[in-house]
């Protein structure tokens, strides 16, 4: 399973197909892609081969977008499909994330957002935290980063995570814990990722978070990286 990520001036799609493509390694069952051109989401996933979501994006995507992130999947909850595939949406449409790992409370998590009228397209225990996240981010009025902290608090399980919001199209968030996350730098464009290969051609200058660590990547800023268990607002 992997994950890929791409916020800058180039062209999304093919950084994170390539990318995709070069973690095949990691074993998976189905691919996903999100591409955001700063107006429009357009996603496209898909059970099988990388190969295949290339033909289908092809046909059901423009293929615009200078930020994306994209994802290999070994699932872990509800069987391999492509509505369970990721790329997986919040309820509002607005939040788009990928998930490697798992969320072991996911069931306790989603009968609570059931209660507060949230509802689920996939069997996954990622839409559940995608949805969490939004539910703190709406209710508390808080900024994505911070929303996400407090999320992955509430969380038992292992992750690396990417995501962004439609409201922040110069932003990407990610977090890990247990599966591997890197994120390139490069100059006014960052790229996250499993492992360094789907950006080891742009850039030499790469982080790899600990666990329990976040970062924040915005576009003109430097990457701002927290600990998931801190208190000081991100
Ligand atoms: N637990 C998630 C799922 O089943 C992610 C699996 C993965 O690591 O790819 O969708």
């Amino acid at each position: 399973c992997g994950i890929v990520g791409y916020i800058g001036k180039r062209d999304a799609y093919p950084i994170i197909l390539k990318g995709l493509k070069r973690l095949e390694y990691r074993g998976y069952d189905s691919a996903g892609i999100a591409l955001f051109d700063g107006k429009d989401i357009q996603l496209c996933k898909t059970k099988g081969k990388v190969a295949t979501l290339e033909e289908k994006a092809k046909n059901e995507m423009s293929l615009v977008g200078n930020l994306g992130i994209g994802h290999t999947r070994w699932a872990t909850h509800g069987v391999p499909n492509d509505v369970n595939s990721h790329p997986h949406y919040s309820n509002s449409g607005d939040l788009v994330i990928i998930h490697n790992g798992i969320i072991e409370n996911y069931d306790t998590l989603k009968k609570e957002l059931i209660n507060r009228g949230y509802t689920f397209k996939s069997d996954t225990d990622t839409e559940v935290l995608v949805n969490l996240i939004e539910d703190i981010q709406k209710n508390q009025k808080l900024k994505l980063g911070k929303a996400v902290q407090i999320a992955l608090n509430q969380v038992v399980g292992a992750y690396a995570i990417a995501l962004f919001d439609r409201k922040k199209p110069d932003e990407i968030v990610v977090a890990k814990l247990g599966s591997p996350l890197a994120i390139g730098i490069g100059e006014d464009e960052f790229f996250v990722a499993s492992d360094a290969s789907p950006f080891i051609e742009f850039t030499n200058n790469a982080i790899y978070l600990e666990d329990e660590e976040m970062a924040i990547i915005r576009l003109g800023r430097d990457v701002k990286i927290r600990k998931i268990k801190d208190d000081k607002v991100v």
